[in-house]
């Protein structure tokens, strides 16, 4: 079942989504060379702690840590640990918190230093699948669109579309109804509604789109240990028009890069 938000709702949930900004873009600072993710683990539990949030995957399933970092050919929902980085890995931090009742969850793939450009233009296109798809939540359009429109600009660069995870409703749980595929037929699925929340979440392989699952339970890596990459946010649907819950800024405002992305009219 859709649960669509009331304007009300939709304010909170941007405070969520904030905050889950504000965490990323602290870590944005820590990720280097010889850092752990059990460091970066801990730094963000006490952030959202201290902005009067709670870490929204601790405990969920069973997931023992506040952030799902997976570095290089791991998807998704890595479990921190005590490996330090290294120069030319890449980094996907996942981080989701519960606020005022309601769930944000979305994730940047940081580099390590510098990355190869194979893995630079990875990245880049990935983040842009991200954008191309949350361009198309719009009143008319399906669910099938959105991962239709991703599907399409990962393919054109030869990449791999993950299929056995995807998107979802996003609310007063971490993962409702509608779920959203990156990858798709144009006007197929669920119609889109104003009210609706997403959190669309491209993962996108350098080579093919087949992962496995670590016998830990939860890690995903690519079956042929090529990078992934992994950029989301979370949209609410007002007016006909998507608008972007989350932000990158704090992230780009640490880096030092533009602050250049889509705002949709
Ligand atoms: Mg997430
Ligand atoms: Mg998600």
């Amino acid at each position: 079942m859709i649960h669509l938000k009331s304007a009300e709702e939709i304010e909170w949930m941007r405070e969520s989504a904030q905050l889950v900004s504000k965490t990323l873009g602290m870590l944005a600072s820590e990720i280097k060379p010889g850092v752990t993710t059990l460091y970066l683990d801990g730094l963000a539990e006490s952030f959202i702690r201290d902005h009067d949030g709670v870490p929204g995957f601790l405990g969920m399933y069973g997931f023992p840590n506040t952030l799902c970092m997976s570095k290089n050919e791991m998807v998704v929902h890595g479990i921190p640990n005590e490996t330090p980085l290294e120069v030319g890995d890449i980094l996907s931090v996942d981080c989701g918190v519960l606020k005022n009742g309601y769930y944000g969850d979305h994730a940047y793939t940081f580099s390590v230093g510098e990355i190869d450009d194979d893995t630079q233009k990875l990245l880049e296109v990935t983040k842009e699948c991200l954008y191309i798809g949350i361009d198309q939540m719009r009143i008319g359009n399906r669910v099938g669109d959105i991962g239709n429109a991703i599907q399409k600009h990962a393919e054109k660069h030869g990449y791999g579309v993950v299929r056995e995870l995807v998107g979802h409703g996003l609310g007063k749980q971490l993962h409702e109804d509608p779920q959203v595929p990156n990858y798709g037929k144009r006007g197929q699925g669920k119609l889109l509604q104003n009210g609706m929340v997403l959190a669309i979440e491209p993962m996108i392989n350098l080579g093919t789109h087949r992962v496995v699952q670590w016998k830990d339970g939860w890690s995903i890596v690519t079956s042929d240990k090529k990078p992934s990459a992994h950029f989301e946010h979370d949209i609410a649907l007002i007016e006909g028009r998507p608008v972007v819950l989350s932000t990158f800024d704090y992230i780009y405002e640490a880096l030092g890069l533009p602050k250049n992305d889509p705002v949709y009219a």
